[in-house]
């Protein structure tokens, strides 16, 4: 049977600056949720990359005394770096400066424009000269330029504009009626009250102030809106042209997810589907807006003097400690926090205590009464119910809070099986058992049940912590990795395990 496709994306990374963690996040989240649905039996598709263009990195280029290409090459392959470090597991990283895609975004302006839903006008506004910006005027501070403090001067520029009024309607439908469009909930709520419904201007989609962008077509004193340009990566690097598509579109889009900042839920929910219409293609089934990841409660940004950036927090703490932090620090709807201090607190009460712990202690008692030799002799007690019961319920658990993209919560349920472990080794106190050789087999039973609740565990935690799971199957000696074999008593019998490594060695600063 051929497997069911699965297309998710994040926004792509802005190269005006180094992301910092809270950038990270989203690479990190969509990443666990890719590799969730391969382990599901998905043919995933996984896109990333990087937004190149617009007036802020030219300025940025110039201020760094570079051309902006070989601005925005440097930080394009820092980006790419990071996601690696964190083991993102993309399958293409983009970027809007590749030919194809600049090709591509050039065809589409000119398909749009031919159709009539883009057309030459004129952009007034309030307008700085030293700075080359335009101002509404809620953004003026006193009456003048918030960024100079400068008089602004109403001014007059030719521009092309992209007719969102007349998607109007199709836009107030698609809110009315799908409820699952756009998530979470607030989210859509707010876009269909306070956006859509008080009625949509039309979009001014070129700029003459700059240079740095993808001409228009046919007038290259006009570069395109970084929007327009930034939002059509997600089919022109699976392939989509006006006038030619490649199988690889034809088979992944539409997208099954497109995982975003709430802060930029307004382009992906209302310009994204106009842009689409337009071209006459099916919309994303989904998009989810992330919360934000934030530190000492403030957002995280290189100007607040707050940055944390995930290479020092890979240095000190390890890759899969960085991943469980943030993926599980970040509720469903609500901002999460970072601080060195709460991240060492999270390290230590559960990557050492909970799950290095666990699996210290059973192995090491594993060695000690059977010299690491597996078997499962079934000699069962009641007590052992709630662990096995639990542990084979486990998938159908996760699944259910996977599907809604509550992975701090899935985290957490992934987490009660090994809590419930701890919990069984002083109920069945194996220290007690091994002063008995009648208590031999019971024994025997009770580690192989520690150690297939740890080999489970460690099957669901591969979404989110790869490297650990992996260091966990070669200690186990298991082959028995992928979601198939979650069912209890999937553990080989007659393997010895492998020594015990540290997982997680506790912080203590003291
Ligand atoms: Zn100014």
């Amino acid at each position: 049977m051929e497997k069911e496709k699965y297309y998710i994306s994040t926004a792509i990374a802005y190269t005006s600056g180094i992301p910092h963690i809270g950038n990270t996040y989203e690479a990190i989240l969509a990443d666990s949720i890719a590799r969730y649905k391969r382990l599901k039996g998905y043919d995933v598709y996984f896109q990333t990359g990087t937004d190149e263009h617009g007036e802020k990195i030219e300025l940025k280029a110039k201020d760094a005394s570079k051309s902006p290409k070989e601005f925005v090459d440097e930080i394009a392959n820092e980006i790419k770096n990071i996601w690696d470090l964190m083991h993102v597991s993309y399958d293409k990283f983009v970027r809007t400066t590749d030919p194809i895609h600049e090709q591509a975004v050039q065809k589409i302006f000119q398909k749009m424009y031919d159709k009539g839903d883009i057309y030459l006008g004129e952009y007034s506004g309030l307008y700085c000269t030293p700075c080359e910006s335009f101002w509404t005027e809620s953004q003026l501070v006193d009456g003048k330029c918030p960024d100079c403090g400068r008089e602004v001067t109403l001014k007059k520029e030719e521009a092309y504009f992209f007719k969102l009024s007349k998607y109007q309607k199709r836009l107030e439908e698609l809110f009315e009626n799908n409820t699952t469009f756009l998530k979470p909930e607030s989210r859509r709520n707010e876009m269909l009250n306070n956006f859509i419904k008080p009625g949509l201007q039309d979009l001014c989609v070129s700029r003459t102030s700059f240079t740095w962008g993808i001409k228009v077509p046919f007038n290259d004193k006009h570069v395109i809106y970084v929007w327009l340009d930034a939002l059509t990566n997600y089919i022109t690097n699976l392939g989509y042209s006006v006038d030619n598509v490649s199988d690889e579109f034809k088979k992944y889009w539409p997208a099954d997810l497109h995982l975003i900042g709430k802060d930029i839920v307004r382009f992906h929910s209302i310009y994204w589907p106009a842009f689409l219409w337009s071209l006459d293609l099916e919309l994303p089934h989904q998009i989810f807006g992330h919360p934000w990841l934030l530190s000492n409660n403030d957002k995280i940004g290189k100007s607040k003097g707050n940055a944390i950036y995930a290479s020092d927090l890979v240095e000190k703490y390890g890759v899969d400690a960085v991943r469980y932090y943030v993926l599980h620090e970040i509720p469903y709807a609500n901002d999460g926090n970072i601080t060195y201090e709460l991240l060492e607190e999270r390290y230590n009460s559960d990557l050492a205590n909970i799950l290095g712990n666990l699996v210290n202690r059973t192995l090491a008692m594993s060695k000690k009464y059977f010299n690491s030799e597996v078997s499962n002799p079934k000699v069962h007690e009641s007590v052992d119910d709630n662990l096995i019961v639990y542990a084979n319920s486990l998938l159908k658990i996760v699944d259910n809070k996977m599907n809604e993209y509550k992975i701090s919560e899935a985290l957490d349920d992934i987490f009660e099986l090994l809590r419930r472990s701890n919990k069984y080794i002083d109920e069945t106190c194996p220290w007690v058992l091994a002063k008995d050789e009648t208590k031999a087999d019971r024994l025997k039973t009770v580690l192989y049940n520690l150690l297939e609740s740890i080999r489970i565990s460690a099957v669901l935690l591969q979404p989110f912590m790869n490297e650990t799971s992996e260091k966990i199957f070669k200690m186990l000696n298991t082959k028995n990795t992928s979601f198939d074999t979650l069912e209890f008593g999937n553990l080989e019998t007659n393997i010895t395990l492998n020594e015990a490594e540290i997982l997680f060695n506790r912080i203590d600063n003291k």
